[in-house]
């Protein structure tokens, strides 16, 4: 389960050229939190970031609320 998490995020950030608009796309997708390491994973407070696994963007933890984005640029 760990090795899913942190593979699956690694994988996203290639492939990012397709994307579709944030609003048609990671709003209203539930997102993977991106974590430090296995010792602080399942606190989603400390995620590093947040990972839209539709289309690779990242986001910040400040703009992700309940593991889902409350704003988009
Ligand atoms: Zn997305």
């Amino acid at each position: 389960m760990l090795t899913k998490i942190f593979g699956d995020a690694r994988m996203t950030y290639r492939g990012v050229a397709r994307q579709r608009a944030i609003s048609e796309c990671c709003l209203n997708t539930d997102l993977m939190p991106r974590w430090r390491g296995p010792q602080v994973m399942d606190d989603d407070s400390k995620a590093m970031g947040w990972v839209c696994h539709s289309c690779g963007r990242e986001f910040l933890p400040a703009d992700v609320e309940n593991r889902r984005l409350i704003r988009a640029e």
